[in-house]
């Protein structure tokens, strides 16, 4: 089987000390591609460089993150806008809102996600989102965008079944990954009624360790854990999982 990690930031420091190894448990675990969602000006260079490292296996995306969206934000988008008009990414990403964390920058946050979905569409690009307690105020800000050219994911999607149909509704993604696996996260009885075809599957790494490995560090061979608890959850072989998913990720990403 092949399979597409669509959400791996496989550049941070957790993975300094083992970074060739993960990546060739990744590739020994079936992962043929791994994209790279960007956070802010501290880790561009480190995730070009991975990417630099290994063509043709590590992809990166641009943007910033919204947790990364401060005081200063008009230069960190200032500076992901550089990139993107220098060279080709897979995607804008990843962007969105986080209101779970800190709600000081709730305006600026919200300025920089309309900012990047317009990057978006004026480079051709699919978007990753973030969203964090703040599912309904993303959904509508994409359907604000959504004239039928744009397109991306919902990264660790963690929504209900009304926001799910939103969601595929404006065209889009979930982005499925660790929290499937954790017990009582009422994730499987939402999935069990989303389309194959809108599902594509990610790690969040080295965040969202699927069981057996929660709380541990996570990392791209792990999606294992999770084609396994999909495969349950849908009543498909595995194989079947990782070739829809592979599909998908394909047709979103065009990498
Ligand atoms: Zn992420």
């Amino acid at each position: 089987m092949t399979i597409i990690d669509t959400h791996a930031h496989v550049y941070v420091q957790e993975f300094d000390s083992d970074l060739i190894e993960m990546l060739q448990r990744a590739k020994d675990s079936d992962i043929k591609k791994i994209l790279m969602p960007a956070i802010d000006s501290e880790t561009h260079n480190a995730m070009l460089s991975v990417e630099k490292l290994n063509s043709e296996f590590c992809y990166s995306m641009m943007g910033v993150h919204p947790c990364s969206i401060k005081e200063n934000y008009k230069g960190e988008l200032k500076i992901a806008w550089n990139f993107l008009e220098q060279r080709k990414f897979i995607a804008v990403g990843e962007i969105g809102l986080d209101f779970y964390w800190d709600k000081t920058y709730v305006k600026e946050q919200i300025a920089a996600f309309n900012e990047q979905i317009e990057w978006a569409l004026h480079f051709d690009l699919p978007i990753s989102i973030h969203s964090r307690d703040a599912m309904d105020e993303c959904i509508q800000i994409v359907a604000e965008h959504q004239k039928g050219k744009l397109k991306g994911v919902f990264h660790c999607f963690s929504g209900n079944a009304e926001q799910a149909a939103k969601a595929i509704n404006l065209g889009f993604y979930l982005g499925i990954g660790g929290v499937l696996t954790f017990k009582n996260s009422g994730l499987d009885k939402v999935i069990v009624d989303v389309p194959i075809g809108n599902i594509i599957l990610e790690t969040d790494a080295p965040y969202l360790a699927p069981v057996p490995y929660r709380g541990k560090r996570n990392e791209p061979a792990y999606l294992q854990n999770v084609i396994e608890k999909l495969s349950q959850i849908m009543g498909m072989s595995k194989e079947e999982i990782a070739e829809q998913t592979t599909t998908n990720a394909e047709k979103l990403f065009v990498c």
